[in-house]
């Protein structure tokens, strides 16, 4: 939270400790942040991508050395389990670090374009690091977001300079802290403290950004990164529904559900958010999903056995709370769950839920899950497709050519099957989402190159030809050459 000595206090959400406090930056120390950035990045840009792989390899050991340290210091400031922290923040990043370290010099080498029409060129795609790349990332997962956005960047060359959430900076701090111990040039990775003014001030200076969070900031992210025409990602919010046909292992998907629903206490763009079951399963899977909800151990999310923690952002209280109420008033049956106790929200279960309900709508980003009955697979594949977001959705079935007949109409982008979440660790995987869940794509190997420019180089194969056919003067004989050629190439 901001004081007005514009001065950043960070409390732990469990508990309201105070952890630490951080000045907020000027724009001006933006600025300056920002062309150190570059100077830095002019010698990394020149390095092999190889070079620099090997380079960042001491960053990747430092963060794995310090994984208890950092899933404790994530449990404190962003709330969840610190088993939860250590395998969905630290494990996907250092594992990112060392895919695509293995990665990026085969992907960011020079491609030679065999050229099939005008074969007397040749064509070279050289991957130039694009320059300072911004990143913006949310309070969710403080970690594993910005920090592997990061590290594909450096990888590409390029330098970075990183807001973290207001609500979360304390785990950037200490990372950065360990960049710098880590023998690598400071001024490469650069963290900026601040709130959505800070984000603004980076956007306006550097040559890319990363966005990650809501829909409506996103946007405004965007309009600024047309004005400026330059590349942005925009990762944003998601309305994931899980649809749960029939012969659906009833075992193994409420378990999937209930983790995908709770992990995290639900404040995960991904989250299971609908359950659109069809009507033979609903009810045996809706008493199943409580039974296992009634299991889950919520408590001091520092301590071990701790299944769920406290919610990070007070506002987020707010909206669940909110949804729940008007779901309750519409004529949904809350099963369990209740009212909060500080940031501590309950894990909450709302069944027969309607598609015209505010929770079956807008993204609740909390520990709530809301179960619908479907007639059938198409009613709940047209209530899938009915929505603004197209970020995650989930199909449950035993029949999995079936399953993934349906997964192909679904309007997402990334659709698992008997699965939920897991694919953002699956780092080789394109993960970003369609509609207004975002632009572009943080993972897979589209994404390493889009932190590039592709530079193309065109020359002659054989130098010792005379001018283009198809330079000055025009003349009729090469008109009706043309004609001809292109009947018998391409009529
Ligand atoms: P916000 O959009 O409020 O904030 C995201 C980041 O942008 C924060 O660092 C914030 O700073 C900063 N910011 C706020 N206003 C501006 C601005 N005008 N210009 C530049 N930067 C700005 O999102 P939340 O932090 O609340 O995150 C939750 C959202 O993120 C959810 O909708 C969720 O679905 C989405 N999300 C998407 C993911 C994906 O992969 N698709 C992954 C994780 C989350 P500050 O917080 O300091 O104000």
């Amino acid at each position: 939270m901001l004081t007005q000595a514009q001065t950043i206090t960070v409390r732990s959400p469990a508990t309201g400790e105070p952890l630490g406090e951080i000045p907020v930056q000027s724009a001006a120390e933006v600025e300056t942040a920002i062309g150190r950035a570059r100077e830095a990045q002019m010698a990394w840009g020149r390095l092999s991508p190889k070079e620099r792989a090997r380079r960042l390899v001491s960053f990747r050991k430092a963060i794995a050395h310090a994984a208890d340290e950092l899933a404790l210091l994530l449990a404190k400031e962003n709330g969840k389990p610190r088993q939860e922290a250590l395998f969905t923040e630290v494990l996907p990043l250092v594992d990112l670090c060392w895919y695509y370290g293995r990665r990026a010099p085969r992907l960011l080498k020079p491609q030679r374009i065999r050229l099939h029409l005008v074969v007397w060129r040749r064509s070279i795609v050289e991957y130039r690091p694009r320059g300072v790349v911004g990143i913006i990332s949310p309070w969710n997962y403080p970690l594993s977001i910005p920090f592997g956005e990061s590290v594909m960047a450096l990888l590409a060359g390029n330098a970075v300079v990183l807001k973290p959430s207001e609500w979360t900076p304390l785990i950037a701090r200490r990372v950065k802290e360990l960049w710098d111990a880590s023998g690598l040039d400071p001024d490469l990775l650069q963290v900026v403290y601040g709130d959505g003014s800070t984000g603004q001030a980076v956007i306006d200076r550097v040559d890319q950004v990363v966005f990650t969070g809501s829909v409506a900031v996103g946007k405004r992210v965007s309009a600024r990164c047309g004005e400026r025409m330059i590349p942005c990602t925009l990762e944003l919010g998601g309305k994931g529904p899980a649809i749960v046909c029939a012969d659906a292992d009833l075992e193994r998907t409420a378990h999937a559900l209930v983790w995908g629903a709770f992990a995290n206490s639900g404040q995960v763009c991904a989250s299971v958010e609908r359950v659109l079951a069809v009507e033979s399963i609903y009810e045996p899977l809706v008493a199943r999903c409580k039974q296992i909800i009634d299991t889950l151990r919520q408590a001091d999310p520092t301590q071990f056995g701790v299944d769920l923690g406290a919610m990070t952002f007070p506002r987020q209280l707010e909206v669940v709370g909110a949804q729940i109420a008007d779901a309750k008033a519409k004529g949904a049956r809350i099963l369990t769950g209740g009212a909060p106790q500080g940031h501590f929200h309950p894990p909450t279960l709302v069944a027969d839920v309607r598609p015209d309900m505010a929770i079956a709508r807008e993204e609740s980003f909390g520990p709530v899950l809301a179960m619908l009955r479907v007639r059938d697979e198409e009613e709940a594949l047209r209530l899938a497709n009915d929505s603004t977001l197209g970020l995650n959705a989930y199909v449950f079935s035993r029949d999995l050519a079936k399953a993934r007949r349906l997964a192909r109409r679904i309007e997402a982008g990334t659709v698992m099957v008997n699965d939920v979440l897991s694919s953002y660790g699956m780092v080789e995987t394109p993960w970003g989402g369609i509609k207004d869940s975002g632009l572009g794509r943080v993972h897979g190997d589209q994404a390493l190159r889009d932190f590039c420019e592709p530079h193309h180089l065109n020359e002659p194969a054989m130098p010792w030809l005379g001018k283009e056919l198809w330079w000055f003067p025009y003349r009729e004989n090469l008109y009706r050459l043309g004609i001809t050629a292109i009947r018998r190439l391409f009529g």
